[in-house]
């Protein structure tokens, strides 16, 4: 690519053309601190039906209280590496929390989920091995079986039997499975039981990455795998972000003593890179408490995810089979979708269109995420809306 003005205008342009230039929005405030709302440019206010704040955390009281305290005792800023000075007792704590948490025996944080795979990856795999990824999976695993010089391969969407017949092809080369658990632009979960028997029977290592399930899914918020009682044997790494449902910001890996320990040794996004602020860990670990203990934020996001899909199924909105809070919209070209999200934005909701590469060609969507902070009527509202948004946009 050359370095001159016209060939990135031509770039852009094409992007223009196609309708895939992404543009940001511009956040000015939070009028209501505990709900999910929102006001942009000129103060309007929306419903925000985007956000990855599924429990109703990442404004909670207890987590700005926590963080402000421990800036006051740490300061902003860690300073340096996990490896040089910038570990502090809050990020050894937490460590111990979610390893705890997770059933697991150590946990290591990362500063994004984004690291956490690319360190998982890279350490785990290597040139002449294989590296297995759900054709839907998160950009970072794929980044990550590239980072690591291993053949990458791709096996059907949630298709246990594609990946086992993948496995048996090339028994020669040790292998690497790895998934999210729930899919971030579907909603889906994985089909982890099969999935883990495979590799299993494979000698395989299972890498999960369980970014929107954690918090979510399972009766106390373990994710996929208290959903489907899986245990560290059956997936022997975890991946979890602390952005989402945990309303704070960072990742983990979570894994037996020896994986951990290799990690820390080896995974260049976390040894080269500075420690998350310690204020982030200490929000992180007051968000766990709540997460833990109240558990009417699952119970209220679960019975506002079923109404949200019994309105827009009697609606004839296009959603997926997803029960998930992560709804998509089936919209398909991305004109369509962004039609439909100007329209709801023009009504008062906020729910971003999500166009290729983040999805496949022609499954552009509006991606709907339901919140324990949403009230009924809201969601009630937001099908209205977008029936009639979905209807218009034809
Ligand atoms: N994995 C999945 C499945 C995700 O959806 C995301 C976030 N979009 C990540 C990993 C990356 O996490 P983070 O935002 O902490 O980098």
């Amino acid at each position: 690519m050359k370095r001159t003005a016209p060939a990135l205008d031509a770039l852009l342009a094409r992007l223009d053309a196609a309708e895939l230039r992404r543009a940001r929005t511009t956040v000015e405030s939070y009028p209501a601190a505990q709900r999910r709302t929102l006001t942009v440019a000129g103060g309007r206010e929306l419903v925000d039906f985007s956000s990855n704040d599924y429990l109703g955390l990442a404004r909670h009281p207890a987590l700005a209280a926590a963080m402000s305290a421990c800036a006051a005792r740490c300061g902003a800023g860690s300073g340096a590496s996990h490896l040089i000075t910038g570990h502090g007792a809050e990020h050894a704590r937490l460590e111990e929390e979610l390893a705890a948490f997770t059933g697991r025996a150590r946990a290591l944080l990362f500063s994004t989920g984004y690291m956490a795979n690319l360190a998982v990856m890279a350490a785990l795999a290597g040139d002449g091995e294989r590296v297995l990824l759900d054709r839907l999976c998160h950009a970072s695993l794929i980044d990550g079986a590239r980072l690591s010089g291993a053949r990458l391969r791709r096996y059907r969407h949630a298709d246990a039997d594609s990946a086992a017949r993948l496995l048996a092809a090339d028994p020669a080369h040790a292998a690497l499975v790895a998934t999210d658990g729930v899919f971030s632009m579907d909603g889906d979960l994985a089909p982890l039981p099969a999935l883990a028997q495979a590799a299993r029977a494979a000698d395989a290592w299972l890498v999960v990455d369980d970014a929107h399930g954690l918090g979510v899914v399972g009766p106390s918020g373990g994710g996929v795998l208290e959903h489907f009682a899986l245990d560290g044997e059956a997936v022997p790494v975890l991946v979890g972000t602390l952005g989402k449902a945990f309303g704070s910001f960072g990742a983990f890996v979570a894994g037996a003593a020896d994986l951990i320990e290799l990690l820390m040794q080896k995974a260049r996004t976390y040894i080269y890179t500075t420690a998350l602020p310690q204020p982030v860990a200490a929000a992180t670990r007051a968000a766990l408490v709540l997460a833990r203990t109240e558990r009417w934020r699952r119970e209220r996001l679960h019975a506002l995810t079923a109404r949200f899909r019994a309105a827009a199924l009697a609606a004839g909105v296009p959603i997926g089979a997803s029960v998930t809070p992560i709804q998509p919209v089936l919209l398909g070209r991305p004109a369509r979708a962004l039609a439909a999200q100007r329209e709801l934005a023009a009504a008062g909701f906020w729910v971003v269109a999500i166009r290729p590469p983040s999805v496949p060609p022609g499954s552009a969507r509006l991606r709907v995420t339901l919140s324990a902070a949403h009230t009924e009527g809201e969601v009630d509202a937001l099908v209205e809306h977008l029936a009639r948004a979905c209807r218009r946009s034809l």
